[in-house]
């Protein structure tokens, strides 16, 4: 499950090893910290590198975090010294485990529309639809980041920030040596203050304080600043100042969720120049009652003092779903909004409401608003089995990447495991994974949810998941091209040693794998895979259906399948002509298309002419709302990312079945996404 049987020792003792990143933050602050914690412990130089940029030193966490490599950056370990094999591989363990983090296949997607940009943070709960109301908005787009819809007065954090030091000033020679001291005193306290709140902490502001701590100490800052005092004469506090805001600068420009690392930084280089000067920073605004904390920007440091009974919400003018604050806030509970511009302006006592899943700030709100406040909304996990109110089954399942996966889903509640998309097991590989191998993954899944549904999908290598060992690298246009299923044209054998993995797996772990076929476009693909599914001794054989030619064949695929799986990414990217993966075009492989929705019904329509269960498995499973409208098309199971099972499940278990084969009949009728979702909303109600 890793590239390190690529790796090779050249000449000179040096070791290199390539990967490529797989959470989904990519290696931001947290990540390189553990890695520049880890090498600490080997005899090794390490350094990591991207395509594109010099080689970070991997013992410097700040030098990692600026190589602002995303989920799927491939990284070269390279390693010299005694313990060089040991450390190249630890750091890349860690790098293919993801860091404990969620992995960015298992969010592939998940920034549809239903939730915006809160339902792509890590857990985050879906959002919920916006309340009808309209009300007096901040002037600002800001974003929702923890749920929770409450009521009650400002209290606004000022002047946390020292003032620049200067630059001008000079130190003599006699007197570098003792600043470069005073400096290294000054980070080390800052860093131990950190490290020593994080201790006291748990969960992600323990992890997300540890990580603050490495950045204070990072040796290659460090080295800098010390140059600067020594060879230029300037004073600690312009040093560190010069260093930590470049720095800052440097993951700002990186953009994403390295950008919303930016304040931890630059709180880092804070605290340093407070000690330097003898001063406390200002912490968060204590008002003896509770308050609705609003600040320009919250670092990591300062959420040591939140506390969910005196702090009713968050509201920071910075920062992103991604941040730390969100991070934070949502483990919490602690409903949060960012990018409040402006919000900084309110004066202390002022009345708001915050709506940590919409995003809305309403200052002043009236009796009307304010009745809509409906507290801190928890998220317990979801108790199935999932019906709609008039007792109607509808499976919820998760979407897994890795058998890692599986737990979180248990977790949030899953009834199973409706897509395991088998090839993010092997994404890091450069040859073929041995059948051993992938009975190990396949019955770690299978065990797991043992007695419960497990559909894996064979490999969907291609297009947006390119696997060397089996996908061509030059197709000029490979959303079109060799993927899915149709790898099997040119390597039928890895297919059939797959489907033998499978079953092996099966009987080791005594289970009933369901298996299932991507980008089938004809009846004789579904046949020809159906009979080798077969023929390996799998007897639950299903089809996806994810393009528009195997939704004009519909039957005679559910004639031919034990169960038919709508992927509505694709299905909508073929339907729509639209690259699932561009931003731009992002309203147009929205599963909400009439187009597409006609297609769903298409295939239900097929499914219940021949008996055949329906599942749906893309993204538009997750999507709370839509999820009454893909029951009523017919879908008798619904697969998801298992963050969004509780949404999708209290949802469901408010219609009855006539009423989502309203919805489903309304918003197929509808002409725009915005018509089909208003109508669907309509027949609910
Ligand atoms: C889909 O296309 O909707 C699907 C579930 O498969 P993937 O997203 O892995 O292509
Ligand atoms: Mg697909």
């Amino acid at each position: 499950m890793s590239a390190g049987e690529a790796g090779a020792v050249s000449g000179g003792g040096e070791v290199v090893v390539e990967t490529a990143v797989r959470n989904v933050g990519g290696l931001h602050t947290r990540p390189a910290a553990v890695i520049a914690e880890l090498l600490a412990g080997f005899a090794a130089t390490v350094t990591l590198a991207v395509p594109g940029k010099e080689p970070a030193t991997a013992t410097s966490a700040i030098s990692i975090a600026i190589l602002a490599a995303a989920p799927g950056t491939p990284v070269r370990i390279t390693g010299t010294g005694a313990e060089a094999r040991a450390a190249v591989d630890a750091v890349r363990e860690l790098i293919d485990e993801g860091f404990g983090e969620e992995l960015a296949e298992e969010l592939a997607g998940e920034l549809s529309e239903t939730g915006g940009p809160s339902t792509g943070a890590p857990d985050a709960a879906p959002a919920a639809p916006p309340p009808s109301a309209p009300a007096e908005h901040h002037p600002a787009r800001p974003l929702g980041v923890s749920p929770g819809r409450v009521i009650g007065p400002v209290a606004v954090r000022r002047g946390a920030r020292p003032v620049a030091p200067s630059t001008a000033e000079r130190l003599p020679a006699a007197a570098r040596p003792e600043a470069v001291e005073r400096l290294e005193r000054a980070t080390a306290h800052v860093a131990e203050t950190l490290r020593a709140s994080g201790e006291h902490l748990e969960g992600q502001r323990r992890e997300v304080l540890l990580a603050t701590a490495v950045l204070a100490a990072d040796e290659a800052v460090a080295a800098a600043a010390a140059a600067g005092i020594r060879d230029d004469g300037l004073t600690p506090e312009a040093v560190v100042w010069r260093e930590l805001t470049r720095t800052a600068e440097r993951y700002r420009e990186a953009g994403g969720r390295f950008a919303e690392r930016t304040i931890d930084l630059i709180d880092v280089r804070d605290r340093i120049i407070a000690r330097l000067r003898g001063v406390e920073l200002a912490g968060l605004p204590e008002a003896g009652h509770p308050v609705i904390v609003v600040a320009d920007d919250l670092a990591p440091a300062d959420t040591v003092a939140l506390d969910a009974t005196t702090c009713l919400a968050l509201v920071t003018e910075q920062g992103g779903p991604t941040s730390h604050t969100a991070i934070i806030a949502r483990e919490l509970g602690i409903p949060a909004i960012v990018g409040a511009v402006g919000a900084t302006g309110l004066a202390d006592g002022t009345l708001v409401l915050v709506d940590g899943s919409t995003g809305e700030l309403v200052v002043q709100p009236d009796a009307a608003v304010q009745a809509t406040a409906t507290g801190v909304l928890t998220v317990p996990p979801f108790v199935g089995p999932g019906r709609t109110s008039d007792g109607h089954l509808v499976q919820l399942t998760a979407n897994i990447g890795a058998p890692r996966d599986a737990a979180r889903a248990l977790e949030r509640g899953a009834e199973g495991v409706g897509l395991f998309r088998t090839e993010f097991c092997f994404l890091d590989r450069t040859s073929a994974p041995t059948v051993d191998e992938q009975v190990e993954a396949y019955a770690e899944v299978l065990a797991a949810f043992a007695g419960r549904t497990v559909v894996l999908r064979t490999l969907d290598a291609g297009s947006d998941k390119p696997l060397p060992f089996l996908t061509p690298q030059d197709e000029p246009n490979p959303a079109l091209g060799v993927r899915g299923y149709r790898t099997a044209r040119r390597d039928p054998g890895v297919l059939d040693d797959q489907l033998r993995a499978i079953a092996i797996a099966a009987e080791r772990t005594a289970e009933h794998p369901h298996v299932m076929s991507p980008m089938i476009a004809t009846v004789g693909e579904a046949r020809e895979f159906v009979r080798r599914a077969r023929a390996a001794g799998l007897a639950t054989v299903g089809i996806m259906i994810e393009t528009p030619a195997a939704v004009m064949v519909a039957e005679e695929l559910c004639a031919l399948a034990d169960f038919v799986s709508v992927g509505t990414n694709d299905l909508a990217q073929y339907t729509m002509a639209a690259d699932r993966q561009s931003g731009e075009l992002a309203e147009l492989t929205d599963a909400w298309q009439p187009a597409v929705l006609r297609m769903i019904s298409l295939v239900g329509a097929a499914a219940a002419r021949t008996g055949t269960p329906l599942s749906v498995c893309g993204e538009g499973a997750a999507d709370a709302r839509l999820a009454p409208v893909l029951v009523g098309l017919g879908a008798s199971s619904l697969s998801m990312a298992a963050r969004a099972i509780p949404a999708v499940g209290d949802t469901l278990a408010q219609a009855t079945l006539e009423q989502c084969r309203r919805a489903a009949e309304a918003a197929c009728a509808a002409d725009t996404p915005a018509a089909a979702r208003e109508a669907a909303q309509r027949a609910l109600a």
